[in-house]
């Protein structure tokens, strides 16, 4: 077997003191540091570490990619924002391998990364103190009507959640009916969460009830946090207990 490697790594979701030494130590080692363009972007580059950025959607390419490279005892650094394993680039290297069985014995790792969902409850307090769960609301891999379903089932069955990916321009109307599913399912007074670029230096933290919410208040950049029924303000901050009365 050669020598190389692939390390699947979250840079999180921007502050660099939120990347972890271990994904730290991966990318000094590397030789190849391959991902979607504005990722690569936040790695520095020094002498002898090649960066292959590349556009978004072409996820198994990239992949194959470093497949590819590891198989020449390359050092590859696959970089996601936040967790890889979290709606990024930790499945589609897996798909990768699995459509390339002669691959299956590279030798690959997944350095876990601060989610944006964790960074943005942080930063409200603790909406994500109880039961919860995260919804990827692009309908790129998945149809609408499944993101409906799954939505209702969530809102019925008294989660809280976090809403990735929740508004592009190529389809600006999915996310107003998001909004008009959650209150058709939860009460006006639901809080309702919109953390934009969260650790960065264009971070905005807004929480309105969910009678108030409009669907300008999310972009690409934000990831939206609805609370369940129990979901309160104390002071400045956000928080869902821990327990639910019997
Ligand atoms: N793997 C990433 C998610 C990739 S999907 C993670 O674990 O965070 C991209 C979506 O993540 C964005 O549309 C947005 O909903 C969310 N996101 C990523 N970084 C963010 C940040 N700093 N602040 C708010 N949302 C963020």
């Amino acid at each position: 077997m050669s020598a190389g490697w692939i390390a699947v790594a979250g840079l999180g979701p921007g502050d660099a003191a939120l990347i972890t030494p271990e994904v730290t130590a991966a990318l000094a080692e590397a030789t190849d540091v391959v991902g979607y363009i504005p990722y690569v972007a936040r790695v520095a580059p020094r002498e002898g570490l090649v960066l292959h950025p590349s556009d978004n959607r072409v996820e198994l390419d990239r992949a194959a990619l470093a497949l590819d490279l590891a198989a020449r005892g390359r050092r590859v650094v696959i970089v996601s924002s936040g967790d890889p394993g979290v709606f990024a680039m930790a499945s589609a290297l897996f798909e990768a391998v699995e459509a390339q069985p002669d691959r299956q014995g590279t030798d690959i790792r997944i350095l876990p990364g601060i989610t944006a969902m964790l960074a943005a409850a942080a930063r409200a307090g603790a909406p994500l103190g109880h039961d919860f769960c995260a919804i990827n609301l692009s309908d790129n891999l998945k149809p609408f009507a499944e993101v409906e379903r799954r939505l209702r089932h969530a809102a019925r069955g008294g989660f809280a959640m976090a809403f990735y990916n929740p508004r592009s321009k190529s389809r600006p109307q999915q996310f107003a009916r998001v909004l008009d599913i959650l209150r058709e399912e939860c009460e006006e007074a639901r809080l309702i969460l919109f953390a934009r670029a969260v650790t960065t230096p264009d971070e905005a933290i807004t929480c309105v009830a969910l009678s108030e919410a409009t669907p300008e208040m999310a972009d690409m950049r934000t990831v939206v946090i609805i609370g369940n029924a129990a979901t309160r303000r104390v002071g400045r901050w956000v928080y869902t207990p821990r327990s639910v009365p019997a």
